[in-house]
Order: structure tokens, then C-alpha cells, then sequence
């Protein structure tokens, strides 16, 4: 069977770098079993969904690497869900319920007195056809709830009864169903919660795995109930730690803070931003893979921490700078040449000072000190300048290349006595106005002698 898995954001907001990280997971997943991935919509709130949170949605799985195999909206399909209903209403195991929350509030206040577990108590499921009209006759509409396979033949009278699977990160996992409420399928205004949708698109949609955030768990309990009451084996399950800020807190679409969007924005490279959403919390250590392969590779479900997984932004800077030293030209050209920087220089250009940056962007300030002059960061100190003048008029003849540089300071150290720092930063200031930055041998041959000569003080 072909391993399916799906991620399902409902496309009320940004995705941030956590939901991200479910994405990966099941990317990773079917990339490591010749599997498919669905993007499924979960848009059945249709007054918060938007389709330009889709379309955002689409762009920022691109910009990760994530090309889906199908596109589905859930908003699409409500026919299916109609006849989930439909199945389960024939097999007496979906039934309608009046009370307003209200009334659910108090009960379950009463059973907590009691010391009775704050589930639902049934109690609809009590009523007469009479009542029941005469609840509609009064105006109130019923919601729907799955009847939970929690019992032997007497509905009230509930039994442990488990629900296990292997999750292929938390390893066994036991919900029992008796500890629950029969879950809500259809609301009043005939709207569907996420869970029955849900279900019968990992049905139709055949899919294998569900992986998924832990906040999920006790979810995949009665969802797996649900799987067989409509006649279906359920899927693997696989539920990953969520990250959370150092403080603990968790993301939030809402607030938009770590957005996929706003990371890309900010100019970081899609790998640092992939490499920190799936091997933090990991037993892999959080370091810049360059490629979806490579983290492919280092991606092992089993090896996931059941605690949560705190991450610092911070480290986001650390694995861009890693991988930004080792890119290739062939890998920047394109944004080299929208910051003006000419193709035959170009190569050279990205050698010098890849090493310098912590994002690619960052090569275009050093790219206008290359061609209009220094930055002016660091200001040469009054006591350097007759040296720094001096030392412009040693400069070697053309042509120039990587060894000018030690040419040039050897007769300076020669005609001046100076040496070490005292020699090399003085010039390096008056080259670039800045302490510190790429090799000057490597910026020389690019600033050429005439371009070299206008820096003189
Ligand atoms: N829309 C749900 C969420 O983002 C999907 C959960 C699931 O994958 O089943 O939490």
C-alpha cells in the first residue's frame, strides 16, 4: 500500500514555524517511504477561513520544499459528510441532543460533586419521541453525538474499554474510551466539527499515516472508534511534541510571530527554517542540513522527544550563517544579480564574503562597499593617515590577484616598520570602513588597483 499522508491546516491564519514542523514531519515521512502527501484544507469553519490564507498556505509549504501530490478543500466535500452521517445515523450510533451549555455546564459540575468523571451523562439519549418534539416545538435544534463504543449492552452503563495503537513516535499508546464524552459530530446549525470530516477524508483519501502534534492524542482515541464505526481499518498514528517558545508558551497562528511567511520575509534560507522545525526536540542534534535530503536522512520519527520542544529564534541565525558559508554561487546567483552585483564578478564576489554573512541579503552591503566606496561604520584615526597614504603608493602594478595582497603589505612593512595589526588594520579600515569583514586578498583583485587608489585618504 502506498504510504498517504496528509497535512491538514485549517486556513484561518499564517502557518508559524510549528505547524511547519507537522508539515515536515509528514513530508519527510513520504519522502522516506516513496509516499504521497495531501494539503487538505480544513475550511469547514467557513466564516473564519479565507482563501488567501490557502493560497499563503501553498506558497510557504513551496518555499519549505514541500510540493503536494493533491490539494483538497474540505468545504468541497460536504456530501461525503453528509453520508458519514447518514451511516452512522442508521447504525444508531449518532444521536440528537437539546442541551444548551447551560445545562451541560451544571451537570457536569453535579458529577464532579459527586465524584463522578465529568463526562456526558447520556441523558439524551433517554429521551421519548414526544420529548424530543416537543424540544423541537419549543425552537431548540439538536446537536449530534457519537455514541462511544464504551459499553457492553447498556449504554449507561460504561466499561474501561481501551484503544490501543503504536504511534510511531510515542511508541504504545492507551486511551480509554469510558473516560470520555461522547464527542459532538454536528453542531446545532448543522455545521461540522473537525472530527468527523476528518475521519472520512483519511478514509476516502486512503490515508496511511496521520502525523500529527500530540495536542491530538486523546483526539485519535475516539477517532479511531469513529474508523471503525464507518466500517474502515484506522491509519498509523504518529503524534510529535510541539514547540514552544523558551518561556514554554506555545505558537499561535493568531499572533502571527514566527510565521513561515514573516521568516522568509526576514531573509532566512528555507533549509535553517526546516533543519530548526523538524531536529529540535529530536535526539539529532539542531544543526543546518543543506538539503531536504540530507534532512531526510537525519529525520527519525522514533527519535522524537516525548517532552516539549523549546526552541529559541535565536538559533535561526546560527544555522543561516552555517549555511550561507558553504553555498555554492550557482545557489545565490539569481539574488546576487537583483542586488546589481555583475556575473563576472560574481563568483569571486561570493566567495569573499559568504563567510561574513549571517543571510544572503547581507552580501549587498558588502557588495556597495566593493563598488561605491567604504561603509562608513569605522572612521580611520587621525594618527593612521599619513601611514595609510604612504602605503597607497606602494601598491603593485596590475594585474592583481589573491597574492597582491601579501606583495603589497610585505614593502609596506619594509618602507614603514609597521607590522601585525598596527599595518593591516589601518588599511582594511581605509578599504572597506569597517574592523572587520572577508579576506583582503580576496577583495583586492575586486576592487582593482584604480578602485583600490580612490580609497586613499
Ligand atoms: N486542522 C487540524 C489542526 O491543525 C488538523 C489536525 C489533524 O491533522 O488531524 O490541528
Amino acid at each position: 500500500m502506498t504510504v498517504t499522508v496528509r497535512f491538514a491546516p485549517s486556513p484561518t491564519g499564517n502557518i508559524h514555524i510549528g505547524n511547519a514542523r507537522t508539515a515536515l514531519f509528514n513530508w519527510l515521512y513520504a519522502k522516506q517511504h516513496a509516499g504521497r502527501f495531501i494539503l487538505r484544507f480544513d475550511d469547514t469553519d467557513q466564516a473564519r477561513s479565507k482563501q488567501s490564507y490557502a493560497d499563503q498556505i501553498g506558497k510557504d509549504l513551496k518555499w519549505l520544499g514541500i510540493v503536494p501530490d493533491a490539494v483538497a478543500y474540505q468545504s468541497a466535500r460536504f456530501p461525503a459528510y453528509d453520508a458519514a452521517v447518514e451511516k452512522l445515523k442508521q447504525a444508531g450510533l449518532l444521536y440528537p441532543c437539546y442541551e444548551t451549555a447551560e445545562e451541560l455546564e451544571r451537570r457536569r459540575k453535579i458529577r464532579l460533586s459527586r465524584r463522578l468523571p465529568p463526562v456526558y451523562g447520556r441523558e439524551a439519549l433517554k429521551l421519548t419521541d414526544e420529548e424530543r418534539a416537543q424540544l423541537e416545538a419549543e425552537g431548540r435544534k439538536a446537536h449530534w453525538r457519537f455514541l462511544l463504543p464504551n459499553f457492553e449492552s447498556n449504554p449507561f452503563e460504561t466499561q474501561r474499554t481501551e484503544i490501543n495503537w503504536d504511534d510511531i513516535v510515542r511508541g504504545r499508546q492507551t486511551v480509554d474510551l469510558a473516560s470520555m464524552s461522547d464527542p459532538v459530530l454536528v453542531r446545532e446549525d448543522g455545521t461540522y466539527l473537525y472530527t468527523l470530516p476528518s475521519v472520512t477524508d483519511d478514509i476516502e483519501m486512503g490515508v496511511t499515516h496521520v502525523i500529527r502534534g500530540d495536542d491530538h492524542v486523546t483526539n485519535t482515541g475516539l477517532q479511531i472508534a469513529l474508523f471503525r464505526a464507518l466500517g474502515a481499518n484506522e491509519p498509523a498514528f504518529g503524534h510529535h511534541n510541539l514547540l514552544t517558545a523558551a518561556s514554554g508558551e506555545g505558537l499561535s497562528k493568531r499572533t502571527g510571530a514566527l510565521s513561515v511567511m514573516s521568516l522568509a520575509l526576514q531573509g532566512y534560507e528555507p533549509m535553517a527554517v526546516a533543519s530548526l522545525a523538524v531536529l529540535t526536540g529530536t535526539a539529532h542534534a539542531v544543526s543546518a542540513m543543506p538539503d531536504m535530503d540530507a534532512l531526510k536522512a537525519a529525520f527519525d520519527p522514533a527519535q522524537v522527544s516525548k517532552s516539549a520542544a523549546k526552541f529559541d529564534p535565536a538559533d535561526l541565525d546560527i544555522l543561516n550563517k552555517a549555511l550561507v558559508h558553504e553555498m555554492p554561487y550557482a545557489a545565490v546567483r539569481d539574488r546576487l544579480s537583483a542586488f546589481g552585483i555583475p556575473d563576472e564578478l560574481g563568483e569571486a564576489f561570493w566567495l569573499a564574503v559568504r563567510g561574513n554573512l549571517v543571510k544572503v541579503a547581507d552580501a549587498a552591503g558588502w557588495w556597495s562597499i566593493v563598488a561605491n566606496g567604504p561603509a562608513d561604520d569605522e572612521a580611520l584615526a587621525a594618527e593612521d593617515i599619513d601611514f595609510v597614504r604612504e602605503a597607497f603608493d606602494l601598491l603593485p602594478e596590475e594585474p592583481w590577484d589573491p597574492g597582491t595582497w601579501k606583495a603589497w603589505t610585505e614593502r609596506v612593512k619594509q618602507a614603514t616598520g609597521r607590522s601585525g595589526k598596527a599595518l593591516f588594520m589601518p588599511l582594511r579600515i581605509a578599504l572597506t570602513g569597517r574592523r572587520s569583514g572577508p579576506e583582503i586578498s580576496d577583495l583586492l583583485p575586486l576592487l582593482g588597483r584604480a578602485g583600490t587608489l580612490a580609497r586613499r585618504p
